[in-house]
């Protein structure tokens, strides 16, 4: 099997929102932790998950460039780079260097900007992004402490991390259809633009730019303007024989491991119904985690059962201001993370994860470095199949907000 589409991503829970979506066409998905060094089991769509949102320009484009080789020894010719919805970036931004870093090394000298994903309420007109109603400017991410975005004009943010001109397909252009985006594109690149926001405010949108761009060597956006790309390459003839992807047989009722502290998985955690332990930060700061792993030991193994850390905003501050932000932080990791190793040693195939940080530190302890993308349970969050010390297991991996309030019943329910 060759790579089809090679995708990269600037962050993990990117990447697993990209596979989930690339993996609503029922074919064969893969998502790499990192860039791979043996290039085993090729998916036709293969996703590495980097970590470099927020990294130095330089190191993130040489990580980009590893992830680029990679997919190429595997067969891509043509990649996706993905980035966050809310094109989160800082001053120095990786985005745009990265994307011209990738256009050099394909051979490109045009692409394509859409972080559009109307879905949830991320559109962009006239070149600016909007999240729900709001101008980007005007919406949480203005806070964001790493990513604070303070212009809601992809041009604008796009521009000083460019060299080459940046230009726009404005909605107008987009709604006439794929031949009317390919002719203004066309027109773009004989004035020498490179960088092409292009709007986009409906999922009909994304289909006409996903079929007028379906053979750039490069595009890149969020992760919603790639979901028409596998039934586009399946009409070309492209794919070739590649087979549905089939789940495997992992047989086993879900350990749940929650370290998230978000409204919604606190939701989520106050509505399931099975055996659950609390995880007390304070209490294995001073006497270690072994009260938590013999209560996991001593439920009955055909019952889900859920271990948690999540707790509301007063008590984490709580437990922050007496142990420090990051150890308070790397403690629960730590604890969830044996769990998950002990809830494996005694034969357990199934998790469920909540947080994104948390999801890292457990696919982590499980040496888990590919993910087979399964079935979504809500959007965003897919089972996902592995392998852990030779054996099969099954991964739900949830960020912060995802999913609805009986999300651990609808894990299990999607088995
Ligand atoms: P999310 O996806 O919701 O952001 P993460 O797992 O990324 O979740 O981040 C949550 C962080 O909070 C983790 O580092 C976790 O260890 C930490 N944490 C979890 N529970 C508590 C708690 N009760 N007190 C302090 N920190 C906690």
């Amino acid at each position: 099997m060759t790579i089809r589409l090679g995708c990269i991503a600037d962050d993990f829970t990117g990447a697993t929102d990209l596979a989930g979506l690339l993996a609503r066409s029922g074919l064969p998905v893969s998502l790499r932790i990192g860039t791979p060094e043996d290039a085993t089991d090729l998916a036709p769509f293969e996703v590495i998950a980097l970590k470099i949102r927020t990294n130095p320009v330089e190191d993130a484009v040489a990580q980009a460039l590893q992830a680029l080789n990679w997919l190429r020894a595997g067969g891509a010719t043509q990649i996706f780079w993905k980035y966050c919805s809310t094109f989160d970036s800082t001053a120095e931004g990786n985005i745009g260097p990265v994307a011209e870093a990738l256009m050099e090394a394909l051979g490109t000298d045009q692409t394509i900007y859409c972080p559009a994903f109307p879905e949830n309420g991320r559109s962009i007109f006239m070149g600016n992004l909007f999240v729900g109603e709001d101008p980007l400017a005007e919406s949480p991410m203005k806070d964001h402490p790493l990513t604070p975005m303070r212009d809601s004009n992809l041009m604008r943010l796009l521009t000083p991390q460019v060299t080459k001109p940046v230009g726009l397909a404005n909605r107008l252009t987009v709604a006439a259809g794929p031949q009317a985006l390919r002719d203004r594109l066309a027109d773009l690149k004989a004035q020498g633009v490179a960088h092409v926001v292009t709007d986009a405010v409906a999922n009909d949108d994304l289909h006409i730019i996903a079929e007028a761009c379906r053979e750039m060597p490069l595009l890149t956006g969020g992760s919603a303007v790639a979901m028409p790309l596998p039934a586009l390459f399946q009409q070309d003839g492209t794919l070739q024989n590649a087979a549905p992807f089939e789940a495997p047989d992992i047989d086993d009722t879900p350990v749940i491991l929650s370290g998230s502290c978000s409204s919604m998985t606190n939701a989520q955690v106050a509505a399931f119904k099975g055996k659950k332990h609390r995880l007390d930060p304070l209490d294995i700061a001073e006497n270690g985690s072994q009260a938590a792993i013999d209560w996991l030991h001593q439920q009955p193994t055909n019952t889900p059962k859920l271990l948690y850390a999540t707790a509301d905003p007063a008590s984490v501050k709580a437990a922050q201001a007496k142990l420090g932000t990051a150890q308070a932080g790397a403690l629960i990791e730590d604890t969830l993370a044996t769990l998950a190793q002990e809830a494996l040693k005694t034969g357990h195939r199934r998790f469920v994860v909540a947080g994104g940080e948390t999801s890292g530190a457990v696919t982590q302890a499980l040496n888990v470095s590919r993910l087979a993308i399964g079935p979504e349970i809500a959007p965003g969050v897919p089972w996902t199949f592995a392998t852990s010390a030779g054996h099969p297991i099954a991964l739900a991996l949830k960020s912060g907000n995802f999913g609805a309030e009986t999300f651990f019943h609808d894990a299990l329910e999607a088995l």
